[in-house]
């Protein structure tokens, strides 16, 4: 085991590796920007180092700072997180090239996965069901308009490098085709560098689910059950929970196995989440995430797991910790994502906590950086913390999460707290009976008028 490890994040995702490893013995050594000298990550580790100005690019993102880091404490090997450098596999190679461990998959998993297009050339030839769509990229309005009337309409062109909801656009009808194509295009060179896109048929009624795999490098890997994650704005996720309401134990067992036996063919190391469509009994998978998620504690809490420490015992060579006749779901999950933001433009809303309080007592979790007194800096992610719960069954667990939601104090700033007390009295919220698109439309006449 690592005596050891760096953390290259921020925020309450940093704060969980620190709690991980703590409890595994390992030493921690934080990393943060001249704007986050005062955070909590940075108070919790056993070490830390300041590694740039607020700029992300030029401290979280700052490959020779973040190495420097690791020679200087005598780290021997980084978490990355979420976000940031965690599905870089240029920096997972800088890594390995300075004698450290990627706490995480390998550069090449992080290579083929993180180009949608490769991504599910690879997972077509697994087995795993795909969205019905191009095959490879997609160089000219002509073809895009070919492609879409051979599919049928509506279809959605989507960026191969996208990511976080964006180089996303939906074609209605062949005359919608010029507009979306140039502008996933567009949007996919600016934000990512890489104007290549792709084309898939536009599913109206999916749920998103997702399943969560971990493997150990050496041919062995399960699956750890779905997370339903289909309340979301933008196309990017609210509220999660597992297990998915519309999902049957047989459902899961197929998928599962599916996903397993995949990942487990690529000697897949560390967590991974396949992520489907799921419409009319069928899944269609849309695209892997090579890193932990943001919802990962759900997962947690219906099988027991500590997800961080089984990635930090694999990227040191250990077995895991569990097989899959272990994994037993026990209970049912909930999560909300609590985002500095003003509604209902869900526009950034940085400033001081003036007061916070979290709430607790049986079944709560509260994975938060916030402190009484904190300056949320303008920098970064709107993200501060995720409210978890968990109860026997589904109905115990929204019980628990509206109790929870009433104890829970973050003054000072605009939160998204008030839209979950608010989707909370939704009859459909309550039945889990929404798929992909109910939240835009629920918020466009809840909210927005
Ligand atoms: P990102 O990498 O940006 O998260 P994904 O490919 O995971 O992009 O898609 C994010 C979300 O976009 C999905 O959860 C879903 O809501 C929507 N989406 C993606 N592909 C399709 C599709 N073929 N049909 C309908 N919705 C889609």
């Amino acid at each position: 085991m690592f005596d050891k490890i760096l953390i290259a994040n921020r925020g309450e995702i940093a704060l969980r590796v620190v709690r991980a490893a703590k409890e595994m013995g390992v030493q921690t050594v934080a990393v943060h920007s001249t704007a986050d000298s005062d955070a909590m990550h940075v108070r919790m580790a056993d070490e830390a180092i300041c590694i740039g100005p607020p700029s992300s690019t030029l401290s979280y993102l700052n490959f020779p700072a973040i190495i420097s880091a690791c020679e200087i404490t005598g780290a021997q090997a980084i978490h990355p997180g979420y976000g940031f450098l965690s599905e870089n596999a240029n920096f997972v190679q800088v890594v390995e090239d300075h004698g450290l461990t990627f706490i995480g998959p390998t550069a090449e998993h992080i290579r083929v996965m993180g180009d949608k297009i490769t991504a599910k050339e690879t997972m077509r030839k697994l087995g795993v069901p795909c969205v019905p769509g191009s095959e490879g990229g997609v160089d000219t309005l002509e073809d895009a308009k070919r492609i879409g009337a051979e599919i049928g309409y509506p279809v959605i062109i989507k960026a191969t490098a996208g990511g976080g909801g964006r180089g996303m656009k939906v074609a209605q009808s062949d005359k919608d085709m010029e507009k979306a194509f140039h502008s996933a295009r567009a949007e996919g060179k600016a934000a990512f560098g890489n104007d290549e896109v792709y084309i898939e048929k536009y599913l109206t009624t999916p749920r998103h689910i997702e399943i969560q795999i971990f493997g150990d490098g050496k041919g062995n890997a399960v699956h750890l059950g779905e997370r339903d994650c289909s309340l979301q704005r933008r196309h990017q996720k609210v509220f999660e929970e597992a297990p998915g309401p519309s999902i049957t134990p047989a459902l899961r067992a197929r998928i599962g196995k599916t996903c397993a036996d995949a990942v487990a063919a690529i000697n897949y190391i560390g967590a991974g989440t396949v992520e489907f469509l799921f419409e009319n009994d069928e899944f269609y998978f849309i695209e892997m995430n090579t890193r932990l998620q943001v919802e990962h504690p759900v997962t947690e809490n219906i099988f027991n797991v500590d997800l961080v420490r089984e990635q930090i015992r694999v990227a040191a060579g250990l077995p895991m910790s569990f097989t899959q006749d272990d994994l037993v779901i026990d209970g049912h999950s909930i999560e909300v994502r609590i985002n500095a933001e003003k509604l209902p433009s869900f526009s950034p809303c940085p400033g001081t906590i003036t007061q916070y309080h979290a709430p607790g007592g049986l079944g709560v979790r509260m994975d938060s950086a916030l402190y009484d007194g904190y300056r949320i800096p303008p920098h970064y992610d709107s993200l501060i913390g995720k409210l978890i719960v968990k109860g026997r069954d589904r109905p115990e667990a929204l019980a628990r999460l509206a109790r929870s939601l009433d104890e829970l104090i973050v003054d000072g700033v605009d939160t998204t707290i008030p839209l979950f007390h608010a989707l909370l009295a939704e009859p459909a919220v309550q039945t889990g009976d929404y798929n992909i698109h109910w939240l835009e439309h629920w918020l466009a006449e809840n909210l927005d008028a």
